[in-house]
């Protein structure tokens, strides 16, 4: 048998790709059921790991689907004209200022594209979000990383310096994933008082729905440069597996140059419906984002009776030490049937998705010999 070496046949191995990729390494989400069926020898398990809503979405969604499929030959509306009206009027929001995208981080990756040039500074402050790491390395810029207190708080007096001297773009979310905690009110206006209008403010509102108290828009208007807000129908909404997000963007021009870089039907139809019904169910989300925060706390009250030390989350997720480090916790619970999130921040910091009622009590009744050491 004839044995081709392929290495023999290329000539000198060159990359095709540009250098920046080399640098970045692919998101990396929480194990999938059937991954974490074959890891577990398990099927009964509850996914805890990336912050979906299990209470899942809202029940008129199924009907929307349906409709929407029986014209599945035909391209979705390319502008999400019928989802933004609904979205602008609720926010009190012009729609043309407003970008639907598939998953939010799909608006990470139009923004940091349409606004950063190779050598551009990003300001954010880790641990948060790898998408910001990820698009802006795609992009060749250079990370200003103000790293969080020991608590987790923004350091904000550091952020604020560095947010003083202009960076390109500066990154902030809240609640911050995968840490929880919110910011206030006042660190944010604090915080862009003092950023020039030159500098592009993109804050992550993924988990808003969980947190009110905190009027984004409001400081970014008042604020007056160029931003966007990113939101998503894959945490509160319970609609993860069809990929919406949106953007609410400081003017309808931004929204114009997001639409150059967007390819233009990449909300499906289907999830154009599925999305639109979700919103329209403002009793359905009211219920499910109550019902979280009251599991939220319940979990938080037996680590708190455990001495297990953790942030105040304002998300659908508690972000815990565990002294056996989180990769042993992680894999502890794997075998009682929890897939959780171990994070690579130093000190044995897991992230728990708040589940159903049944799914917490069985991380409340696993969670004392996972976390021992
Ligand atoms: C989950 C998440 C997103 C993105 O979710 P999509 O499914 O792409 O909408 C964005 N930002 C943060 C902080 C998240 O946790």
């Amino acid at each position: 048998m004839l044995v081709v070496d392929q290495k023999s046949l290329s000539p000198a191995v060159v990359s095709p790709v540009r250098p920046a990729l080399e640098g970045v390494s692919a998101y990396k989400a929480g194990m999938t059921l059937a991954e974490a069926g074959r890891l577990a020898g398990r099927a009964d398990l509850s996914k805890l790991a990336s912050n979906e809503n299990l209470l899942g979405c809202s029940p008129k969604v199924a009907d929307a689907v349906q409709e929407a499929l029986a014209s599945a030959e035909i391209y979705p509306d390319p502008y999400c004209e019928t989802l933004r009206a609904a979205i602008g009027e609720r926010l009190a929001v012009d729609p043309a200022r407003i970008v639907m995208t598939p998953g939010s981080e799909a608006l990470i990756d139009y923004l940091f594209r349409a606004v950063l040039h190779p050598g551009d500074s990003v300001l954010l402050s880790s641990p948060t979000f790898p998408a910001y790491g990820i698009f802006g390395g795609c992009a060749e810029a250079r990370f200003i990383d103000v790293p969080r207190l020991p608590g987790f708080d923004l350091d904000v007096e550091a952020f604020k310096a560095e947010a003083a001297k202009g960076p390109k773009l500066l990154v902030l979310c809240t609640p911050n994933n995968p840490t929880g905690n919110a910011m206030t009110q006042g660190q944010l206006v604090d915080i862009l008082a003092v950023t020039p209008r030159s500098t592009v403010v993109f804050v992550d509102e993924a988990y808003r729905e969980y947190c009110l108290e905190l009027d984004v828009l409001g400081a970014l208007n008042e604020w007056g440069g160029t931003w966007v807000s990113g939101r998503t129908f894959s945490k509160a909404y319970g609609l993860a597996g069809m990929r919406v997000g949106y953007g609410i963007c400081s003017s309808a021009e931004l929204v114009g140059y997001l639409d150059r870089i967007r390819p233009p039907f990449n909300v499906t139809a289907i999830s154009q419906a599925a999305a639109l019904a979700a919103w329209n169910d403002t009793e359905h989300l009211e219920c499910t984002v109550a019902l979280t925060i009251a599991e939220r706390g319940r979990v938080e009250a037996v680590l708190d009776a455990m001495g297990v030390e953790r942030t105040a989350s304002a998300a659908n997720f508690v972000f815990l030490r565990s002294p056996a480090g989180a990769e042993a916790t992680a894999a502890r619970l794997l075998k009682e049937g929890l897939i959780v999130r171990p994070t690579p921040v130093p000190g044995g910091w897991v992230r728990i998705t708040i589940g159903r009622p049944a799914d917490n009590d069985r991380l409340i009744a696993a969670l004392p010999a996972a976390l021992a050491l």
